[in-house]
């Protein structure tokens, strides 16, 4: 189990948002890498409000995080008008950077999951281009068949993953992540949806604004 969060939880449109700022949340997952405790990491902007609110499911799922960030800045805004004191939009593809820097600092084994085959291929060389010398242990696209997932698990643990980044649609991630985190023994797995997109640079990130 993980260590209990050391801040508070607050619900937007029936969905949970960790009020923390990002760098108490890096903290927060660095300190349970260290000690081996597992981590679940969800992200929610608007369109996850509004999906979740159509499927409980997903909602339940994001509960289930350890740690569930404020990826939309409509969410900050949310908490603005509810009085919640939200410091700061986390874009989960920042919090996904800041993770991979630790990683190659602290030598962590991290794994990639999802997204297409040749755009996996492409965000697996930028990483290693933008953090030379991080252990990617091993990556798996995110069309495989249903019974090819066995043997996807079991490479996530043989290679003995402390970081698993997962970039499916939504809610099939957040439901993924909530259905195997118990086989699996990474520590930190995260939810990371069209970042892989992103770092490969085939998709542009959300603006600032
Ligand atoms: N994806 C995948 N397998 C699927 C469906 C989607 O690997 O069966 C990938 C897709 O290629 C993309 C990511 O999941 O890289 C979805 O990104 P999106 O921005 O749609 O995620 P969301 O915003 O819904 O979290």
């Amino acid at each position: 189990p993980a260590s209990p969060r050391p801040f508070p939880r607050a619900t937007i449109g029936g969905c949970p948002v960790d009020v923390a700022n990002f760098q108490e949340s890096l903290a927060f997952l660095e300190a349970n890498l260290r000690n081996e405790n597992q981590v679940k990491v969800g992200c929610v902007n608007a369109a996850k409000v509004v999906a979740a609110q159509k499927d409980e499911r997903l909602r339940q799922a994001l509960e289930a995080c350890e740690l569930v960030l404020a990826d939309g800045m409509a969410i900050v805004w949310a908490a603005r008008a509810l009085g919640i004191p939200l410091p700061q939009r986390i874009a989960g593809i920042d919090m996904m950077l800041a993770l991979l820097e630790n990683a190659q600092r602290r030598s962590y084994r991290v794994f990639l999951l999802g997204a297409q085959e040749s755009v996996l291929r492409q965000t697996v060389e930028k990483i290693h281009k933008l953090y030379s010398g991080i252990n990617i242990v091993g990556f798996q696209h995110g069309y495989y068949f249903p019974d090819e997932l066995p043997t996807i698990l079991e490479q996530i643990n043989a290679a003995r993953t402390q970081m698993l980044f997962v970039a499916l649609g939504t809610p099939q991630k957040e439901i993924w992540i909530d259905e195997h985190a118990p086989q699996i023994q990474a520590g930190l797995i995260m939810g990371v949806g069209g970042s892989f997109d992103v770092i490969a640079g085939i998709r542009k990130r959300a603006p600032y604004w």
